[in-house]
This record gives structure tokens, sequence and C-alpha cells, in this order.
């Protein structure tokens, strides 16, 4: 469980830090030392451009590292890879730290105005009751009245995201 929980903090970040295609590369080389990129290429099925192009974006962020060993029989070079583990457990409690307190800050902004929000008909603005008095509970986008809203249902969403947050 808690294991799963890491792969899928790990997966989000690397999917909003670097791309999408980067979470399956990170995937491959996992917990391993060194893995060589003609192996991430092959399991990635991408060619080995597209492969060092997703490495290179990863090290940009020094979230992997690597060595460049020359093949002695080819006679090319082939580097080897590594994920940083320390580096991406701290951008995942940095991130982590942000989110939570991005929620806090709105939890606090809903349980002040206890059902005590409204909200356009055509979904153009949602405003607590004195910012919505000041515009006399009118739309200012579109003209429509206001409609009260009931924020139970948003309070306990947030309180469950910073419940999971802080698991
Ligand atoms: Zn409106």
């Amino acid at each position: 469980m808690h294991m799963r929980a890491t792969k899928k903090r790990t997966d989000e970040l690397i999917a909003r830090l670097i791309g999408d295609d980067a979470v399956p590369v990170v995937g491959i080389i996992g917990d391993r030392k060194h893995v060589s990129e003609f192996e991430i290429s092959s399991k990635i099925k991408q060619d080995i451009q597209v492969t060092r192009n997703i490495l290179y974006r990863l090290h940009s962020k020094n979230l992997v590292s690597y060595k460049r060993v020359k093949d002695r029989k080819k006679g090319w070079y082939v580097s080897y890879w590594t994920v940083d583990k320390k580096r991406v457990k701290d951008l995942i409690d940095d991130f982590k730290t942000k989110e939570l307190e991005k929620y806090q800050e709105r939890l606090k902004a809903e349980e002040e105005y206890l059902n005590n929000y409204y909200i356009c008909k055509n979904i153009c603005v949602r405003m607590n009751f004195d910012d919505a008095a000041e515009f006399s509970f009118k739309c200012p986008e579109c003209g429509q009245v206001l409609d009260h809203q009931n924020n139970e249902r948003t309070i306990e969403v947030l309180k469950e995201k910073i419940k999971e947050l802080r698991a």
C-alpha cells in the first residue's frame, strides 16, 4: 500500500516535471544502478535518440545521474543511468508541502464562509458572501443572479485531500 502510494507520487512528479514519456523510463531504471541506455531504449520501445532526449530531460532536473563507458569492442560510448532516489524524495516532499499549504489555505477560506458561497449558473464565478455582496449578487461576467451554494461538500473534499497528503 505504502509502496504503491510512493510509486504513484513518483509517477505524478515525473509526469509533471518532465513529461508523461519519462514515467516508464524512471520505472525501468527503478532501484537498479547503471542501467544501459540501450536496455532502456529497448524496454520503452523507442529509438535511442528519443530515449536519450528523455534521459537528458531527467538529468536537467538532477533526477538521474549517468556514467559514460567506452565499449571496447565496438569503440563507442554507452551511458549507464541511475535514478537519484534522494532527489526524487526531496522533490516529492517539497511538492507535498506546497500542495498541503494550498489546500489548507483553501480550506480556511471555505470554513470562514461556511454555507456562504455564491456561484454563477454559467460557472463563470464562485465567490464568498462578501465578494458576492460587492457585486450585488450578480455575476460580474454574465450578469446572472448568483446562486447560493452550500460548500460543505467542498470542505469535505479539501479535508480528504489534506488527509491524503499527510499520510
Ligand atoms: Zn456568469
